[in-house]
């Protein structure tokens, strides 16, 4: 009999292909938010929904940049996928999060304070921004929130 793949690849897989629709000029990240192995909201990064298409509206120069040279318009994937739950009334308490790039610091403060016990991601936010640490995995190990590298 053939091998059934694990949940974690396969949510892992889903946040890869959300991370697909985003509109972004840059990166594309993909956010799955799950609790005991069921999905309990998605996301991906992009403005609000609603407001801007940055590919559409700057396809050249890129969106308008902020201080750390992110989109200044974007709502980050994990963020958007805790916000849906969150307005929908859901409990976020031991639930697992999976995502493409590892959390900033500013998510990783909104992903601790959501009660979400665990989070695996894929690639490494301090790698791609050239950044010493990875600043938002250390302050989730640091205060009991597990965040790993899935491999
Ligand atoms: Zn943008
Ligand atoms: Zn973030």
């Amino acid at each position: 009999m053939k091998e059934k793949p694990s949940f974690d690849l396969i949510f892992m897989n889903l946040a890869t292909d959300l991370a697909s629709r985003s509109h972004c000029v840059k990166a594309q990240v993909g956010a799955v938010l799950t609790k005991d192995t069921r999905i309990i909201s998605i996301g991906y990064n992009g403005p609000p929904a609603g407001t801007h298409n940055c590919d559409e509206e700057w396809p050249e120069t890129g969106c308008p940049r902020d201080s750390k040279n992110s989109c200044s318009l974007a709502l980050h994937a994990e963020e958007n996928a805790i916000l849906y739950a969150v307005k929908n009334g859901m409990t976020l308490d031991g639930s697992t999060l999976y995502l493409t790039l590892s959390p900033c610091i500013s998510c990783a403060r909104i992903i601790y304070s959501s009660g979400i016990k665990k989070v695996w991601y894929k690639a490494s936010y301090a790698e791609y921004k050239g950044l010493a640490s990875d600043e938002g995995v250390d302050f989730l190990n640091k205060f009991g929130v597990e965040c790993h590298k899935y491999i």
